[in-house]
Protein backbone atom coordinates (compact mmCIF):
# COMPACT_ATOMS: atom_id res chain seq x y z
CA UNK A 1 0.00 0.00 0.00
CA UNK A 2 1.79 3.72 -1.00
CA UNK A 3 0.89 5.62 1.52
CA UNK A 4 1.06 9.42 0.99
CA UNK A 5 1.64 12.52 3.28
CA UNK A 6 0.13 15.78 1.14
CA UNK A 7 1.15 19.05 2.97
CA UNK A 8 0.56 17.34 6.45
CA UNK A 9 0.91 19.90 9.35
CA UNK A 10 -0.20 19.10 13.32
CA UNK A 11 0.31 21.86 15.60
CA UNK A 12 -0.11 21.87 19.50
CA UNK A 13 -1.99 24.48 20.92
CA UNK A 14 -0.13 26.78 23.62
CA UNK A 15 -2.03 27.97 26.76
CA UNK A 16 -4.36 30.37 27.68
CA UNK A 17 -5.80 32.59 25.38
CA UNK A 18 -2.78 33.72 23.63
CA UNK A 19 -1.95 30.30 22.25
CA UNK A 20 1.58 31.12 24.10
CA UNK A 21 4.14 27.93 23.27
CA UNK A 22 2.17 26.89 20.26
CA UNK A 23 4.30 23.80 19.32
CA UNK A 24 4.20 23.37 15.12
CA UNK A 25 5.47 19.16 15.87
CA UNK A 26 4.79 18.70 11.98
CA UNK A 27 5.29 21.53 9.28
CA UNK A 28 3.66 21.36 5.98
CA UNK A 29 5.12 17.34 5.04
CA UNK A 30 5.43 16.04 1.40
CA UNK A 31 6.17 12.23 1.15
CA UNK A 32 4.95 9.67 -0.54
CA UNK A 33 6.23 6.03 0.67
CA UNK A 34 6.10 3.61 -2.43
CA UNK A 35 4.29 0.80 -1.85
CA UNK A 36 6.26 -2.11 -0.31
CA UNK A 37 8.91 -0.01 1.09
CA UNK A 38 10.33 0.35 4.29
CA UNK A 39 10.89 4.14 5.23
CA UNK A 40 13.07 4.92 8.41
CA UNK A 41 11.69 8.70 9.98
CA UNK A 42 14.81 10.14 11.67
CA UNK A 43 15.61 12.73 13.53
CA UNK A 44 16.67 14.09 17.18
CA UNK A 45 14.37 13.97 19.80
CA UNK A 46 11.13 16.82 19.69
CA UNK A 47 11.74 16.85 15.48
CA UNK A 48 8.14 15.55 15.14
CA UNK A 49 9.02 11.75 14.01
CA UNK A 50 6.20 10.30 16.25
CA UNK A 51 3.65 12.51 15.71
CA UNK A 52 4.04 11.75 12.17
CA UNK A 53 3.60 8.07 12.62
CA UNK A 54 0.52 9.09 15.27
CA UNK A 55 -0.63 10.90 11.84
CA UNK A 56 -0.52 8.19 9.97
CA UNK A 57 -1.92 5.86 12.18
CA UNK A 58 -5.03 8.12 12.97
CA UNK A 59 -4.21 8.41 17.02
CA UNK A 60 -3.75 12.15 16.13
CA UNK A 61 -5.67 14.67 13.90
CA UNK A 62 -4.08 17.06 11.50
CA UNK A 63 -4.20 20.67 11.85
CA UNK A 64 -3.89 20.32 8.14
CA UNK A 65 -2.64 18.67 4.79
CA UNK A 66 -4.06 14.78 4.11
CA UNK A 67 -2.88 11.34 4.77
CA UNK A 68 -3.84 9.24 1.48
CA UNK A 69 -3.15 5.31 1.33
CA UNK A 70 -3.63 4.42 -2.26
CA UNK A 71 -6.05 6.02 -3.43
CA UNK A 72 -8.22 6.35 -0.35
CA UNK A 73 -8.04 9.44 1.44
CA UNK A 74 -7.69 8.29 4.97
CA UNK A 75 -7.65 11.78 6.74
CA UNK A 76 -10.08 12.08 9.02
CA UNK A 77 -11.15 7.90 9.28
CA UNK A 78 -10.27 6.85 13.05
CA UNK A 79 -7.38 4.58 13.25
CA UNK A 80 -9.33 0.73 13.27
CA UNK A 81 -10.53 1.35 9.75
CA UNK A 82 -6.88 2.35 8.62
CA UNK A 83 -5.70 -1.55 8.65
CA UNK A 84 -2.75 -0.31 10.58
CA UNK A 85 -0.41 -2.30 12.65
CA UNK A 86 1.14 -0.27 15.63
CA UNK A 87 4.56 -1.19 17.60
CA UNK A 88 5.73 0.67 20.01
CA UNK A 89 8.90 1.23 22.44
CA UNK A 90 7.53 -0.51 25.35
CA UNK A 91 6.06 -3.51 24.05
CA UNK A 92 2.26 -3.08 26.22
CA UNK A 93 1.86 -6.43 26.14
CA UNK A 94 -0.93 -7.46 28.59
CA UNK A 95 0.86 -8.78 31.16
CA UNK A 96 -1.73 -11.37 32.40
CA UNK A 97 -1.99 -13.39 29.32
CA UNK A 98 0.11 -16.03 27.43
CA UNK A 99 1.97 -15.30 24.42
CA UNK A 100 -1.18 -16.55 22.35
CA UNK A 101 -3.79 -14.80 23.92
CA UNK A 102 -1.66 -11.77 23.63
CA UNK A 103 -1.47 -12.53 19.68
CA UNK A 104 -5.02 -13.83 19.31
CA UNK A 105 -6.06 -10.28 21.05
CA UNK A 106 -6.90 -8.21 17.89
CA UNK A 107 -8.52 -11.06 16.75
CA UNK A 108 -11.19 -11.47 19.34
CA UNK A 109 -11.86 -7.73 19.17
CA UNK A 110 -13.21 -7.93 15.63
CA UNK A 111 -16.96 -7.25 15.65
CA UNK A 112 -19.80 -9.01 13.40
CA UNK A 113 -18.46 -9.93 9.65
CA UNK A 114 -15.06 -9.30 10.35
CA UNK A 115 -14.18 -11.65 13.17
CA UNK A 116 -13.15 -14.83 12.10
CA UNK A 117 -13.97 -18.22 13.42
CA UNK A 118 -11.61 -19.76 16.14
CA UNK A 119 -10.50 -21.73 13.79
CA UNK A 120 -9.28 -19.68 11.35
CA UNK A 121 -7.95 -17.01 14.34
CA UNK A 122 -5.46 -20.24 16.19
CA UNK A 123 -4.35 -20.37 12.38
CA UNK A 124 -3.70 -17.06 11.99
CA UNK A 125 -2.02 -16.48 15.05
CA UNK A 126 0.36 -19.54 14.51
CA UNK A 127 1.33 -17.77 11.13
CA UNK A 128 2.58 -14.51 13.30
CA UNK A 129 3.89 -16.44 15.30
CA UNK A 130 5.98 -18.70 12.84
CA UNK A 131 7.03 -15.33 11.30
CA UNK A 132 8.96 -13.84 14.12
CA UNK A 133 9.58 -17.27 15.34
CA UNK A 134 8.02 -17.37 18.62
CA UNK A 135 6.41 -20.17 17.97
CA UNK A 136 7.53 -22.26 20.64
CA UNK A 137 6.77 -19.95 23.61
CA UNK A 138 2.90 -19.59 22.86
CA UNK A 139 2.22 -20.91 26.55
CA UNK A 140 4.61 -18.36 28.51
CA UNK A 141 3.31 -15.29 29.69
CA UNK A 142 5.35 -11.81 28.39
CA UNK A 143 7.35 -11.70 32.39
CA UNK A 144 8.42 -15.16 30.99
CA UNK A 145 10.06 -13.99 28.00
CA UNK A 146 13.56 -12.08 26.88
CA UNK A 147 12.99 -8.26 26.03
CA UNK A 148 13.56 -8.72 22.39
CA UNK A 149 11.16 -12.12 22.79
CA UNK A 150 8.51 -9.56 24.10
CA UNK A 151 9.11 -7.05 21.06
CA UNK A 152 9.04 -9.85 18.46
CA UNK A 153 5.39 -10.53 20.25
CA UNK A 154 4.27 -7.02 20.07
CA UNK A 155 5.78 -7.20 16.41
CA UNK A 156 3.35 -10.84 15.89
CA UNK A 157 0.19 -8.89 17.56
CA UNK A 158 0.83 -6.34 14.93
CA UNK A 159 0.63 -8.22 12.06
CA UNK A 160 -1.68 -10.79 12.87
CA UNK A 161 -5.17 -8.66 11.42
CA UNK A 162 -2.67 -8.56 8.41
CA UNK A 163 -2.05 -4.42 7.87
CA UNK A 164 -1.91 -2.76 5.03
CA UNK A 165 0.51 -0.81 7.22
CA UNK A 166 2.91 -1.67 9.80
CA UNK A 167 3.91 1.58 12.25
CA UNK A 168 6.93 0.81 14.23
CA UNK A 169 7.62 3.66 17.05
CA UNK A 170 11.61 3.57 18.71
CA UNK A 171 10.82 -0.28 18.59
CA UNK A 172 14.26 -1.66 19.63
CA UNK A 173 14.77 1.22 22.22
CA UNK A 174 14.69 -1.16 25.37
CA UNK A 175 16.92 -3.55 23.79
CA UNK A 176 20.66 -4.22 24.58
CA UNK A 177 23.05 -3.45 22.23
CA UNK A 178 23.60 -6.84 20.83
CA UNK A 179 19.85 -7.60 20.69
CA UNK A 180 18.57 -4.53 19.21
CA UNK A 181 20.84 -5.37 15.83
CA UNK A 182 19.49 -8.76 15.87
CA UNK A 183 16.05 -7.48 16.02
CA UNK A 184 16.29 -4.83 13.08
CA UNK A 185 17.63 -7.56 11.17
CA UNK A 186 14.64 -9.80 12.08
CA UNK A 187 12.32 -6.67 11.29
CA UNK A 188 14.37 -6.01 7.96
CA UNK A 189 13.28 -9.95 7.34
CA UNK A 190 10.15 -9.69 8.41
CA UNK A 191 9.57 -6.64 6.05
CA UNK A 192 10.55 -8.19 2.77
CA UNK A 193 8.67 -11.69 3.17
CA UNK A 194 5.07 -9.70 4.36
CA UNK A 195 6.01 -7.05 2.12
CA UNK A 196 3.63 -4.50 4.05
CA UNK A 197 4.69 -0.59 3.91
CA UNK A 198 6.45 -0.28 6.79
CA UNK A 199 7.64 3.24 8.81
CA UNK A 200 10.20 3.47 11.01
CA UNK A 201 10.78 5.64 13.83
CA UNK A 202 14.28 5.99 15.25
CA UNK A 203 17.03 8.51 16.42
CA UNK A 204 19.56 5.86 15.72
CA UNK A 205 20.77 6.81 12.35
CA UNK A 206 22.83 3.67 12.01
CA UNK A 207 19.54 2.08 12.80
CA UNK A 208 17.55 3.30 10.45
CA UNK A 209 20.18 3.72 7.62
CA UNK A 210 20.98 -0.40 8.06
CA UNK A 211 17.75 -1.57 7.22
CA UNK A 212 15.45 1.37 5.37
CA UNK A 213 14.62 1.91 1.46
CA UNK A 214 14.48 5.11 2.39
CA UNK A 215 15.25 7.51 5.14
CA UNK A 216 13.61 10.87 5.80
CA UNK A 217 15.52 13.20 8.09
CA UNK A 218 13.64 15.50 9.96
CA UNK A 219 14.31 18.33 12.10
CA UNK A 220 12.20 20.75 14.27
CA UNK A 221 8.56 19.08 12.52
CA UNK A 222 10.69 19.64 9.09
CA UNK A 223 11.55 17.69 6.44
CA UNK A 224 15.37 18.29 5.71
CA UNK A 225 15.99 15.43 3.38
CA UNK A 226 14.46 11.81 2.10
CA UNK A 227 16.52 9.60 -0.31
CA UNK A 228 18.09 6.06 0.12
CA UNK A 229 20.36 5.98 3.05
CA UNK A 230 23.89 5.80 0.93
CA UNK A 231 22.71 8.78 -0.78
CA UNK A 232 21.84 11.06 1.66
CA UNK A 233 25.12 10.18 3.38
CA UNK A 234 26.77 10.93 -0.13
CA UNK A 235 25.28 13.96 -1.01
CA UNK A 236 23.59 16.00 2.41
CA UNK A 237 21.54 18.54 1.43
CA UNK A 238 22.48 20.45 4.11
CA UNK A 239 24.83 20.59 6.86
CA UNK A 240 21.81 19.60 10.01
CA UNK A 241 22.10 16.32 7.66
CA UNK A 242 25.45 16.00 7.42
CA UNK A 243 26.37 16.16 10.87
CA UNK A 244 23.45 13.99 11.67
CA UNK A 245 24.42 10.55 9.58
CA UNK A 246 27.35 9.39 9.55
CA UNK A 247 29.72 7.51 13.06
CA UNK A 248 31.82 9.27 13.66
CA UNK A 249 30.57 12.19 12.86
CA UNK A 250 31.68 14.45 10.09
CA UNK A 251 34.51 16.66 10.49
CA UNK A 252 33.27 20.34 10.48
CA UNK A 253 36.12 23.15 9.88
CA UNK A 254 35.29 26.84 8.84
CA UNK A 255 36.89 27.45 5.60
CA UNK A 256 36.94 29.89 2.38
CA UNK A 257 36.93 29.53 -1.42
CA UNK A 258 39.33 31.99 -3.23
CA UNK A 259 39.97 32.08 -6.76
CA UNK A 260 38.30 28.69 -6.60
CA UNK A 261 40.24 27.05 -4.37
CA UNK A 262 38.89 25.67 -0.99
CA UNK A 263 41.53 27.39 1.54
CA UNK A 264 41.51 25.61 5.52
CA UNK A 265 43.26 28.75 7.31
CA UNK A 266 45.65 29.50 5.36
CA UNK A 267 46.33 26.38 3.35
CA UNK A 268 44.82 25.50 -0.04
CA UNK A 269 43.51 22.01 0.24
CA UNK A 270 41.57 21.26 -2.78
CA UNK A 271 40.09 22.69 -5.88
CA UNK A 272 36.66 24.44 -5.73
CA UNK A 273 35.61 24.52 -9.39
CA UNK A 274 32.45 26.63 -10.09
CA UNK A 275 32.40 27.98 -6.44
CA UNK A 276 32.31 32.00 -6.03
CA UNK A 277 34.66 33.45 -3.59
CA UNK A 278 33.09 32.99 -0.02
CA UNK A 279 33.20 32.11 3.67
CA UNK A 280 31.93 28.24 4.11
CA UNK A 281 31.83 25.37 6.30
CA UNK A 282 33.94 22.30 5.40
CA UNK A 283 32.42 18.96 5.86
CA UNK A 284 34.67 16.00 5.85
CA UNK A 285 33.70 12.72 6.18
CA UNK A 286 36.66 10.81 8.55
CA UNK A 287 37.20 8.64 5.55
CA UNK A 288 37.93 11.48 3.97
CA UNK A 289 41.39 11.72 5.09
CA UNK A 290 45.01 10.28 3.66
CA UNK A 291 48.06 10.31 5.78
CA UNK A 292 50.09 11.80 3.22
CA UNK A 293 53.75 13.68 4.51
CA UNK A 294 53.25 15.99 1.57
CA UNK A 295 49.46 16.50 2.31
CA UNK A 296 48.24 20.30 2.27
CA UNK A 297 46.15 19.99 5.78
CA UNK A 298 48.46 20.02 8.88
CA UNK A 299 47.07 18.80 11.78
CA UNK A 300 48.33 18.62 15.65
CA UNK A 301 48.32 15.22 16.28
CA UNK A 302 46.47 14.47 19.60
CA UNK A 303 46.02 10.47 19.64
CA UNK A 304 45.58 7.21 17.67
CA UNK A 305 43.26 4.62 18.45
CA UNK A 306 43.39 1.32 17.11
CA UNK A 307 40.27 -0.44 16.29
CA UNK A 308 41.50 -3.40 14.17
CA UNK A 309 40.87 -3.01 11.11
CA UNK A 310 41.07 0.90 10.94
CA UNK A 311 43.15 3.62 13.12
CA UNK A 312 41.67 6.67 14.20
CA UNK A 313 43.63 9.55 14.30
CA UNK A 314 42.72 12.31 16.42
CA UNK A 315 44.15 15.29 15.82
CA UNK A 316 44.14 19.40 16.62
CA UNK A 317 43.06 21.83 14.19
CA UNK A 318 42.36 25.75 14.83
CA UNK A 319 39.70 25.83 12.06
CA UNK A 320 38.11 22.83 13.35
CA UNK A 321 34.24 23.97 14.52
CA UNK A 322 34.76 20.60 16.52
CA UNK A 323 37.05 19.96 19.29
CA UNK A 324 39.16 17.29 17.27
CA UNK A 325 39.59 16.38 14.07
CA UNK A 326 38.49 12.49 13.78
CA UNK A 327 39.78 10.73 10.98
CA UNK A 328 40.17 6.92 10.26
CA UNK A 329 42.85 5.66 7.89
CA UNK A 330 43.32 2.01 7.02
CA UNK A 331 45.82 0.08 9.67
CA UNK A 332 47.39 -1.69 6.57
CA UNK A 333 49.00 1.77 5.79
CA UNK A 334 52.58 1.31 7.01
CA UNK A 335 52.25 5.14 8.07
CA UNK A 336 50.60 4.04 11.45
CA UNK A 337 53.22 2.60 12.77
CA UNK A 338 55.54 5.74 12.76
CA UNK A 339 52.48 7.57 13.69
CA UNK A 340 51.61 5.76 16.99
CA UNK A 341 55.10 5.82 17.88
CA UNK A 342 55.49 9.84 17.34
CA UNK A 343 55.02 12.54 19.98
CA UNK A 344 51.29 14.24 21.37
CA UNK A 345 51.44 17.49 19.03
CA UNK A 346 53.70 16.14 16.44
CA UNK A 347 52.51 18.03 13.26
CA UNK A 348 50.67 15.22 10.65
CA UNK A 349 49.51 15.79 7.31
CA UNK A 350 46.72 14.89 5.09
CA UNK A 351 45.20 14.97 1.92
CA UNK A 352 41.87 15.08 1.49
CA UNK A 353 39.42 12.76 -0.90
CA UNK A 354 37.49 15.13 -2.65
CA UNK A 355 34.28 13.38 -3.20
CA UNK A 356 34.19 13.02 1.16
CA UNK A 357 34.27 16.88 1.02
CA UNK A 358 31.39 19.11 0.78
CA UNK A 359 30.72 22.65 1.29
CA UNK A 360 28.21 24.88 2.72
CA UNK A 361 27.02 28.11 3.19
CA UNK A 362 28.24 29.88 6.43
CA UNK A 363 24.66 31.86 6.35
CA UNK A 364 22.02 29.16 4.72
CA UNK A 365 24.09 26.10 5.60
CA UNK A 366 23.00 24.53 2.74
CA UNK A 367 25.01 22.46 0.35
CA UNK A 368 27.13 24.36 -2.50
CA UNK A 369 29.93 22.11 -3.37
CA UNK A 370 30.71 18.28 -3.08
CA UNK A 371 34.11 17.39 -4.31
CA UNK A 372 34.54 14.94 -7.65
CA UNK A 373 34.17 11.19 -7.16
P1 LIG B 1 11.26 11.69 20.68
O1 LIG B 1 12.33 11.02 19.86
O2 LIG B 1 11.83 12.38 21.91
O3 LIG B 1 10.09 10.79 20.98
P2 LIG B 1 9.88 12.94 18.47
O4 LIG B 1 10.75 13.32 17.34
O5 LIG B 1 9.09 11.69 18.32
O6 LIG B 1 10.72 12.91 19.81
P3 LIG B 1 7.35 14.22 18.95
O7 LIG B 1 6.97 13.36 20.11
O8 LIG B 1 6.66 13.98 17.67
O9 LIG B 1 8.93 14.17 18.72
O10 LIG B 1 7.15 15.75 19.39
C1 LIG B 1 7.35 16.82 18.51
C2 LIG B 1 7.10 18.14 19.24
O11 LIG B 1 5.73 18.23 19.60
C3 LIG B 1 7.88 18.28 20.53
O12 LIG B 1 8.29 19.62 20.65
C4 LIG B 1 6.87 17.93 21.60
O13 LIG B 1 7.16 18.60 22.80
C5 LIG B 1 5.58 18.42 21.00
N1 LIG B 1 4.42 17.63 21.45
C6 LIG B 1 4.22 16.31 21.23
N2 LIG B 1 3.03 15.92 21.74
C7 LIG B 1 2.46 17.03 22.28
C8 LIG B 1 1.21 17.28 22.95
N3 LIG B 1 0.31 16.34 23.14
N4 LIG B 1 0.99 18.54 23.36
C9 LIG B 1 1.89 19.54 23.16
N5 LIG B 1 3.06 19.36 22.52
C10 LIG B 1 3.35 18.13 22.09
Amino acid sequence: MEVVLRELTKKFPGRGRKNRGEVTAVDRMDLEIPDGSLVGLLGPSGCGKSTVLNLISGLLGPTEGRILFGEEDVTLLPPEKRGIGLVFQNYALYPHMTVKQNILFPLENLKGKARPSREEMLKKAEEAAKLVQIDGLMDRKPSELSGGQQQRVAIARALVKRPQVLLLDEPLSNLDARLRIQTREEIRRIQRETKITTVFVTHDQEEAMSISDLIVVMREGVVQQTGRPQEVYDSPDNLFVAKFLGTPPINVFCGRVRDHRLYIGEEAVLPADGVSDAEVYVGVRPEGFRLCETGPLSCSLDRVEVMGRDVSVISENAASVNAVVRSIVGAESGLTEALLSGPKGREVRFALVPHKVFLFDRETEQRIFRGEH
